[in-house]
Order: C-alpha cells, then sequence, then structure tokens
C-alpha cells in the first residue's frame, strides 16, 4: 500500500491547485492559504524532505536556493520587510511534514 501524499506533495504534482507565484527544478513558490502576514509566501523544495530536521549537507545548496528565491519573490510583490521561518516537528508548529519555507512579508 503506497502512503497518502501530503497537500504539497498534490501541489507540486499539480493535482490541487494553488496560487503559483514561481517555479523551478528545485522549487515552487506558492501563496499560504491562511496567510499569517500581509504577504505569507510558502517555498516548497521538490526533493521530499520532510522537515529541517532530514536535511544533510547535501542540501545546503538547496537551502540556500529556498531562502535566496523566497527573497526575491517577496520583494517582487512589494514587501519591505520580510522573516524566513521553518517550523519543525508538530511541537514547533508543522503541519504539513513536507520541508517548506515561510516567508512573511510587510510592505
Ligand atoms: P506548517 O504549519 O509549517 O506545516 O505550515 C503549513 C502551512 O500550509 C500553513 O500555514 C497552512 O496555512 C498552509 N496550507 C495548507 N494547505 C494549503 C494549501 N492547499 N495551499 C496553500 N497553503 C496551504
Amino acid at each position: 500500500m503506497t502512503a497518502e501524499k501530503n497537500v504539497f506533495q498534490k501541489i507540486l504534482d499539480k493535482e490541487i491547485n494553488s496560487t503559483i507565484h514561481y517555479e523551478d527544478e528545485r522549487c515552487i513558490v506558492i501563496s499560504d492559504i491562511h496567510p499569517k502576514a500581509p504577504i505569507h509566501l510558502l517555498v516548497i523544495p521538490r526533493k521530499p524532505l520532510k522537515s529541517f530536521d532530514d536535511v544533510e549537507p547535501e542540501d545546503k545548496d538547496l537551502l540556500f536556493h529556498l531562502m535566496t528565491v523566497g527573497r526575491k519573490q517577496i520583494k517582487k510583490m512589494g514587501a519591505e520587510g520580510y522573516k524566513l521561518q521553518f517550523n519543525v516537528g508538530s511541537k514547533g508548529g508543522q503541519e504539513i511534514f513536507h520541508l517548506h519555507l515561510h516567508v512573511l512579508g510587510w510592505n
């Protein structure tokens, strides 16, 4: 039996709709459906890592990519200040166990 896909895997596979701002071979950037700031983006890697806990040294270029893509997109949307956040584990506020970077912006 195959495990049920998480919502972000379904978004990556285009099985469910989302507001996509950017995508490339390594990641996708969407709007969070329940924004916690005037601009709230999620940068989701295609690599199926569950959380920041699963990140290894080999992923350092990927992490840099996620952060710089998030920076570029939020600035493009007019943010003058922003926060980058990984929630890790259910006690850390993580609800979806596919790595994602929250980018919260204010203009
Ligand atoms: P986390 O709590 O760090 O796992 O963050 C998950 C985020 O995904 C939450 O901020 C949700 O609002 C957001 N979210 C859940 N489902 C969707 C969806 N279908 N499209 C966009 N964002 C979503």
